[in-house]
Order: structure tokens, then C-alpha cells, then sequence
């Protein structure tokens, strides 16, 4: 163990020193602006060795460990360096791709997904079918070495944008709801396939509903085996939890301390303000402490649990408190965009506390993870 940590702890001092010779972007809050500047970020971070790092490397990867890549995070963070834009490719269909995929799949998706070549995007969610996914309706029917696809999906984050997407279709509708479930690889330039922007609070066009009129998708594209999606769909919604929540715990730390800095410049230390730092401080040390347990998990090989729910919990609540103190902070003016009061950041910690009211809904609501942790970690009875 001691020699693992000091090879994360040599490793920490190389992303550092590196990163303090490159030129990190700003990124605008305009979302055009924004994708492109990520999109361009994330080939740098490509090509420094920096993404995929626990995948294997016939994917592109670096075949190292979690830790390797939560050092990466960490260090961007630390530097105010942004994350790539492709993170529903490398942070949650990816990984079950390298898991679950044909060496065909590996080797000619996954590279392009690193490097930002490919943007990906997740179409699991319908319109009646979010929490309760094992609904979904989207039907791939075999004809010959294809599957045909038609259906609706919704709020599928960068569809607009993105090249490829890892879709969840029934395949068996005779089956019961779980067993009938594949999970396909599309790529979004296939004829029948239209994606439709939808405007969030933030005043962003980053999600979709996208519909498929009988897409034809080659066997090939596939992911396991046929009828058995379901077990794939969880590692993905497994692997997006644990690892948001330790990007995010970091994001936040980094957020609430240049916000303090920003204060103290501007000369705010009355009691509200003081008090409003307080109550996003206390969030935070709760979600550190959490995630220090879920780092250990992970330094010891564990994969995604129902421990993630927990972790999701904790993190809505620690982002949501400390979006909210700063937002408050900024008093009637934080309802007016484009307004500096006292030149604060105040576009950005607007923008930040109206996305961070959908952290308790993407990846699984809250309520869910609730049921999750009362059916799977304390056995109580299914409602
Ligand atoms: C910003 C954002 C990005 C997203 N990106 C994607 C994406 O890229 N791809 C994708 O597939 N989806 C995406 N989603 C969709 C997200 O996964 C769903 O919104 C989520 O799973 C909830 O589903 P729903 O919206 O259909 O709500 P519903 O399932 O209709 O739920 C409505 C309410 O009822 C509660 N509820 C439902 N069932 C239960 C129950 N059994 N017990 C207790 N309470 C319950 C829910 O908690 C919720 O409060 C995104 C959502 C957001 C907000």
C-alpha cells in the first residue's frame, strides 16, 4: 500500500509541474463558446496522457488506476484548469465500453471518445420513462445483420453536439421489463436520427430530445450481449455517481474558496456574509469527510456499490447549500443578468446555483437514491 501511495504521490508532483508549463484556457460562460473551448482543452489533455488513464490501453487508455485519474482531476481542479467537454463519454458510457465491449468497439470508438475527436451522449431517459427506466419503450427490432431502431428519447445532455450515442432499447418487448433491454452503440449521423435542443434555467441548450425513425445500427454496435443491457446500463449509471461526486467535491472546494477570496477583495465581512460561508463550509467538510471513505474504497479496488448513492446525496446537498449561500449573497441583483454588483463573479454564481438545482435529478433523483439505500444497504422492504 505504502509503495502505491508513493507512486500517486510521484505521480502528483508530475501532473503538477506539468500543468503549471501549460496554458489553461478561460472558458466562457456562452455555451457555444464554452463547447468549443473544451472540446479543444480535452485533445491537450489527450494528448499529455491525462484521459482514460484506468482504461486499457488497446482503448487508448494508460492502463493505470482510478487513483491515477482522480490525481489528474484533482490537480486540474487545484490549478483552476476546466474539465474536458466530452465527460458523458469518459466519465459514464466509456468506462462500460472498455468493460463490456468487442475489441472492434475499443479500438475504433473509444480512442476518438478520449481525445474529443467523438462527442458522446447517453440516451437512457423517455418521456415515461426516467426513474423507472426499466420502462422505456424505444424498440430495435433484428432485420438481417441490423437492428432498427424508432423511439423517443429526452434530456439527453450535448445530443446536438454529439457523434455517437449509447442508447437503451427493448429488444425483447415479451420479456419481463429488465430482461428485454439491449444497449446499442449509434452513431448520431445515421438517417432518422433528429436531435432537438432544449433550453434549462440557465439559459443553456444543453440537452435534447432526440427521435429515432427507423435507424438501422449494425449488429456490430452492440455492447454485450443481446437482451442483456439492463446489467450494463447500472455499471454506467454506477460509474457516472462515483464519479461526479469526486470531481464535484473538489470543484465545490475550489469554487467556495476563490469565492472567499473574492469577498474579502471586495471588503464583504458583515455577519451575513459570514454566515452564508459558514453554511457552505460545514457542506462541504460533511462531503469531504464522505468521500474520504469512498477514496479508500477505491484505492482498494472496489468497484461501483450502492455506497454511490449515499455519496450522490451528499454531494447534491453540499452543492446545492453552497450555490445557494453565494446566490443569496448577491441579494435582489442575483435575478438580473449581465449585472457585476461590486464586480463580483455574479453571472457565474448565478449560472452555478441554478444548475446545481439539477444535481438532485441527473444520474438518478434523490428520492431514488433514498430507495436505493433503504432496499440495498439497510434491507428494508421494496415500497
Ligand atoms: C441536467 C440534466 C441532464 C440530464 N442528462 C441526461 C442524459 O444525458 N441522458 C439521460 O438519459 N437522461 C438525462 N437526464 C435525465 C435524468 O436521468 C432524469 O430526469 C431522472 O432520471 C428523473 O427522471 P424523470 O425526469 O423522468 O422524472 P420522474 O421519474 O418522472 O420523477 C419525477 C419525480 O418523482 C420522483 N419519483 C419517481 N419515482 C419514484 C419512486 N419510486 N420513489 C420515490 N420518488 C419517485 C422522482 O424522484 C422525481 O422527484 C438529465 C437530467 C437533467 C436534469
Amino acid at each position: 500500500m505504502t509503495a502505491v501511495l508513493d507512486d500517486l504521490d510521484t505521480y502528483r508532483e508530475e501532473v503538477r509541474s506539468r500543468l503549471a508549463e501549460m496554458d489553461v484556457p478561460d472558458v466562457p460562460l456562452e455555451l457555444d463558446a464554452r463547447f468549443a473551448v473544451l472540446r479543444r482543452w480535452q485533445q491537450v489533455l489527450f494528448d499529455a496522457g491525462w484521459l482514460g488513464i484506468a482504461w486499457s490501453r488497446e482503448a487508448g487508455g494508460q492502463g493505470l488506476t482510478p487513483m491515477h485519474q482522480l490525481v489528474v482531476v484533482e490537480e486540474l481542479v487545484r490549478a483552476r484548469a476546466p474539465q474536458p467537454i466530452g465527460l458523458i463519454g469518459l466519465d459514464v458510457v466509456g468506462p462500460s465500453i472498455d468493460l463490456y465491449g468487442t475489441a472492434w468497439q475499443r479500438r475504433e470508438l473509444l480512442p476518438r471518445l478520449l481525445s474529443g475527436q467523438d462527442i458522446w451522449c447517453q440516451g437512457f431517459s423517455e418521456p415515461d420513462a426516467g426513474s423507472d427506466l426499466a420502462s422505456l419503450q424505444t424498440r430495435a427490432v433484428r432485420a438481417g445483420d441490423e437492428f432498427v431502431v424508432s423511439g423517443q428519447k429526452v434530456w439527453t445532455s450535448w445530443a446536438h453536439e454529439a457523434q455517437w450515442c449509447a442508447l437503451l432499447v427493448r429488444t425483447d418487448p415479451e420479456a419481463a421489463k429488465h430482461a428485454g433491454i439491449s444497449y446499442l452503440l449509434v452513431d448520431m449521423a445515421s438517417p432518422g436520427v433528429t436531435a432537438r435542443p432544449i433550453e434549462q434555467m440557465t439559459g443553456d441548450r444543453e440537452f435534447c430530445e432526440v427521435f429515432f425513425d427507423e435507424v438501422r445500427v449494425p449488429r456490430r454496435n452492440l455492447l454485450g450481449e443481446e437482451n442483456a443491457g439492463w446489467s450494463i446500463a447500472m455499471h454506467t449509471l454506477g460509474t457516472e455517481r462515483a464519479a461526479a461526486t469526486l470531481r464535484r467535491r473538489v470543484e465545490c472546494e475550489v469554487a467556495l474558496e476563490d469565492a472567499v477570496a473574492e469577498l474579502r477583495r471586495h471588503g464583504a465581512d458583515d455577519d451575513r456574509t459570514r454566515a452564508a460561508i459558514g453554511r457552505a463550509h460545514i457542506a462541504l467538510r460533511v462531503l469531504g469527510a464522505r468521500t474520504r471513505r469512498t477514496v479508500a474504497r477505491l484505492a482498494a479496488g472496489a468497484g461501483a456499490s450502492p455506497e454511490d448513492s449515499v455519496d450522490k446525496l451528499v454531494l447534491n446537498d453540499a452543492e446545492q447549500t453552497l450555490f445557494a449561500q453565494l446566490a443569496d449573497l448577491l441579494g435582489p441583483l442575483r435575478a438580473t443578468p449581465g449585472v457585476r454588483p461590486r464586480g463580483l463573479r455574479s453571472e457565474r454564481w448565478v449560472h452555478d446555483h441554478l444548475f446545481s438545482r439539477a444535481a438532485s435529478i441527473y444520474g438518478g433523483s434523490a428520492q431514488i437514491q433514498r430507495n436505493i439505500i433503504a432496499e440495498r444497504l439497510l434491507g428494508l422492504p421494496r415500497g
